[in-house]
C-alpha cells in the first residue's frame, strides 16, 4: 500500500508526480453518494446516466462516483470513493495530459480529454475516452468514461484491412513503406544492431500468362500459394534470428522481402536463393499443375547511406537487369552498372534539347587516295560538347538518339552542316579539286524521315553538287530493303549522291546482293585492315595473316568486278597501307592519315596537302 493512497494527495504533491501507481488502494470506506457539490435534483440522473462519471475534488480524489464508473472498474461505487482519480485512469503515465490535469485542479484549465486503457479487473481491457470538466462548485470536477472498445476494435481492424493485401493476406505497400521507414530509422540509430538493411524485390515470371490463361481464380490462387512459401522461405531465414523478414505483396505479381539487420549480402543473397527455388518447384492449384518462376533484385546496404525511396529504386532497378538478364534469377545490384544506365538517362532525356542550344559539332576525317595519298574527301563525324561529361564520341549518344528518334533531327543537322561545310571549302579554295563529303545515316532515318526530301533540299540551300556528297549506310541497314528504303536509295542514286556500306565485313558480306542496290562505295571494317599488322622491314616482325590477306583480296576483286570503290578504315601504320594498296584498295581512311580534325585544319590540309604516305 503506498502512503500516497491512504489519505487525500494534496494537489501540490499530484504536480510532483507523486501519485504514480494505479488501482492500488485500499478503499477508505463506503461514503454517500450525495456530495457537497451535488445538488439533489441531479441525483438520480447522475446515478442513472448511462455514461460512467465520478465527481472528484480538488484534491483529485473521487468523492462521488455512479454505476457505470463503478461497472467499468468492476466494483461497487462505494469502494472507489477516496481514491485518488488520475490513479484510477492513469493519468500520470502521460506528461501532457498530467500536466493539463493538475492545471484542471488548479482551476486553470477548462477541459481535459484523453483516450486510456484500462484493466478490468476480469483480465479483459477497456478502451475508455476519459473527459474531464470542472464543475463550478468548490473547485470540483467531473470526470466522465466513456468505453469506446467496440470503435477501437473496429479502428483496428479497419486498419488491418487497409495494411494487407486480400488475396494474400500479406502486408501489403502501405505497411510495408511504414515498416521500411521505421527500419531504416531505427538501423540508424540503433547500436546494437548491424546498421544494415536487405531487400529482395521479386516479379513472377510469367505471372500474366497465367491470368490470361487460366483465368483470374486460378491467378489470384496461384499469389496466395506463392504468398505462403515466401513467408516458409522468411520464417526458415528469421529461424534463430530475432525476427523473421517481413514479407509483403507490393501490388501485381510482385513481392518483398525486407531483411532488417542484416549481416551483410551473402545472408540476403541466400534468401533469394532460397525463394528462386521455392518458387520454381510446381504449384497444385485447384488440380492444375502451374510451373512459374522468379525474377528477384538484390540490394543490400546500410542503413545510414539509404533512404525508403532510394533502397526501392536500387531494388526496382536491379529487378530489371534479372528480367533483362534472363529471367529465373535473381541479381545483386551493381553501383557502376546503375551509374552507366544513370548517364545513360541523363544523356536520353537531355539529347533533343542539346541538338537545339547546338551542343553538337562536326569533325572531319580525310579520305586519301591509295595511289597518290590525295586528299579526296571527308567523312563529318559527329561529336556532343556536353556541359556536364565534356566532348562524347557518337558511340556514347547515337544509339540512344536512335531509340528515341531524335537521331532524325540529329540527323538532318549533320547532313545540313556538312554540306554547307563541303560547299565552303569549295569556295575558299577553287583552285583545288572539290573535296566530297561523307556522312553517316542511320537505319531510323531512311524509315522515318523523308530523306529523299531533306537531301535535295539541303543540296539545293547549300549549292553543293550531289557527287559530292556520300551517304554511309550499315550493311544491316539497306540488306533487306525493299519498299521505301530501297526506294529512297534510289532516288538518291538517281540525283547523284553516292551510297557506301558502311562497316563492311562484320555483316552478312553478300556482295552479289549488295550489287543489285545502288551501291557505289564499300567501307572495308576496321576489323579486317587489323589483321594487317605487317611491319616487314622491322626486326622480330609480326607475319601478316594470309587468311585475311586472301579473303580481302578476293572482295576487293569481286567488288571491283561488281563495279565498287573500296575504301579501308582504322588504317593505323604505313605496313598496312602499303599491302592494302597493293591488293587493289582504292581509298584510305584512318590514323595513319588523320584523326578527325575540325574544319579548319581541314582547310589548313587543303592548301598544304598531306604529305603522301606511300
Ligand atoms: P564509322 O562511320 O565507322 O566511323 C569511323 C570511326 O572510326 C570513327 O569513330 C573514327 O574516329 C574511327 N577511326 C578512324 N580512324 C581510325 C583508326 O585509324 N583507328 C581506330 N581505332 N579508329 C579510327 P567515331 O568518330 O567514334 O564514330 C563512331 C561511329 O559513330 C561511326 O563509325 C559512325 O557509325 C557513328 N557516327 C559518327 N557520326 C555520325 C553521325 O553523324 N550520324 C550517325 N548516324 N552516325 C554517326
Ligand atoms: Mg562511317
Ligand atoms: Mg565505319
Amino acid at each position: 500500500m503506498s502512503g500516497t493512497s491512504e489519505g487525500p494527495a494534496p494537489a501540490a504533491d499530484l504536480d510532483r508526480g507523486a501519485v504514480t501507481e494505479s488501482n492500488n488502494y485500499a478503499s477508505p470506506g463506503t461514503e454517500p453518494l450525495t456530495t457537497r457539490t451535488e445538488p439533489p435534483a441531479y441525483h438520480s440522473v447522475f446515478t442513472a446516466a448511462p455514461l460512467a462519471m465520478a465527481v472528484v475534488d480538488r484534491e483529485g480524489l473521487v468523492v462521488g462516483a455512479n454505476d457505470g464508473f463503478g461497472a467499468l472498474f468492476g466494483s461497487p461505487t462505494g469502494e472507489l470513493t477516496g481514491r485518488i482519480a488520475a490513479d484510477l485512469v492513469d493519468l500520470a503515465s502521460d506528461a501532457r495530459n498530467w500536466h493539463a490535469y493538475c492545471e484542471m485542479l488548479r482551476g486553470r484549465e477548462a477541459l481535459l480529454r484523453c483516450t486510456r486503457r484500462l484493466k478490468h479487473p476480469d483480465g479483459q481491457s477497456v478502451w475508455v475516452q476519459v473527459t474531464v470538466t470542472p464543475l463550478g462548485q468548490d473547485g470540483c470536477l467531473l470526470m466522465s468514461l466513456s468505453d469506446i472498445s467496440a470503435h477501437r476494435e473496429l479502428q483496428g481492424r479497419l486498419r488491418h484491412l487497409e495494411m494487407h493485401d486480400p488475396v494474400t493476406r500479406l502486408p501489403n505497400r502501405t505497411l510495408f513503406f511504414e515498416r521500411l521507414t521505421a527500419a531504416l530509422e531505427a538501423e540508424s540509430y540503433a547500436e546494437s544492431g548491424t546498421g544494415r538493411i536487405g531487400l529482395c524485390y521479386l516479379d513472377l515470371d510469367g505471372f500474366k500468362a497465367v491470368n490470361d490463361t487460366l483465368g483470374h481464380r486460378v491467378g489470384d490462387r496461384l499469389l496466395a500459394a506463392v504468398a505462403e512459401r515466401l513467408t516458409r522461405c522468411a520464417d526458415e531465414a528469421g529461424y534463430a534470428r530475432a525476427s523473421a523478414p517481413l514479407v509483403a505483396r507490393l501490388g501485381g505479381d510482385e513481392f518483398a522481402l525486407l531483411v532488417e539487420d542484416s549481416t551483410g549480402t551473402e545472408q540476403v543473397a541466400d534468401l533469394a536463393e532460397s525463394v528462386l527455388t521455392a518458387v520454381q518447384a510446381p504449384f497444385d492449384l485447384a488440380g492444375q499443375r502451374v510451373s512459374v518462376s522468379a525474377s528477384i533484385g538484390v540490394v543490400e546496404r546500410r542503413a545510414t547511406d539509404t533512404t525508403p525511396t532510394a533502397l526501392m529504386q536500387a531494388a526496382d532497378t536491379t529487378l530489371y537487369w534479372a528480367k533483362a538478364d534472363g529471367k529465373a534469377r535473381w541479381t545483386l545490384f551493381d553501383p557502376e552498372r546503375n551509374a552507366h544506365r544513370m548517364t545513360r538517362q541523363a544523356l536520353a532525356s537531355t539529347l533533343r534539347p542539346a541538338i537545339e542550344r547546338g551542343e553538337f559539332v562536326l569533325e572531319y576525317q580525310p579520305l586519301v587516295g591509295m595511289e597518290d595519298g590525295r586528299l579526296r574527301g571527308v567523312e563529318a563525324l559527329v561529336r556532343w560538347n556536353h556541359p556536364q561529361f565534356g566532348v562524347l564520341t557518337p558511340n556514347r549518344f547515337i544509339g540512344l538518339a536512335e531509340e528515341d528518334g531524335s537521331i532524325v533531327q540529329l540527323g538532318r543537322w549533320v547532313l545540313r552542316t556538312a554540306c554547307r561545310q563541303a560547299r565552303q571549302w569549295q569556295l575558299d579554295h577553287p583552285d583545288e579539286p572539290p573535296l566530297f563529303v561523307s556522312v553517316n545515316v542511320a537505319v531510323r532515318q531512311v524509315w522515318d524521315s523523308d530523306l529523299v526530301a531533306d537531301v535535295a533540299e539541303t543540296l539545293a540551300e547549300t549549292g553543293l553538287a550531289p557527287h559530292l556528297l556520300q551517304l554511309e549506310l550499315t550493311e544491316s541497314a539497306v540488306m533487306g530493303s525493299a519498299g521505301r528504303p530501297l526506294q529512297a536509295l534510289q532516288a538518291l542514286s538517281g540525283m547523284g549522291v553516292g551510297i557506301a556500306i558502311d562497316d563492311f565485313g562484320t555483316g552478312y558480306s553478300n556482295l552479289a546482293y549488295l550489287s543489285r542496290l545502288p551501291v557505289s562505295v564499300l567501307k572495308l571494317d576496321g576489323s579486317f585492315v587489323r589483321g594487317f599488322q605487317y611491319e616487314g622491314d622491322k626486326e622480330g616482325a609480326v607475319a601478316p595473316n594470309p587468311a585475311d590477306e586472301v579473303v580481302v583480296e578476293a572482295m576487293i576483286q569481286l567488288a571491283h568486278r561488281l563495279g565498287l570503290t573500296v575504301t579501308a578504315e582504322c588504317v593505323e601504320t604505313s605496313a598496312q597501307a602499303t599491302r592494302l594498296r597493293r591488293i587493289g584498295c582504292d581509298t584510305g581512311q584512318g590514323w595513319l592519315y588523320s584523326r578527325p580534325v575540325s574544319p579548319t585544319r581541314i582547310a589548313e590540309l587543303l592548301s598544304a596537302p598531306l604529305e603522301a604516305r606511300r
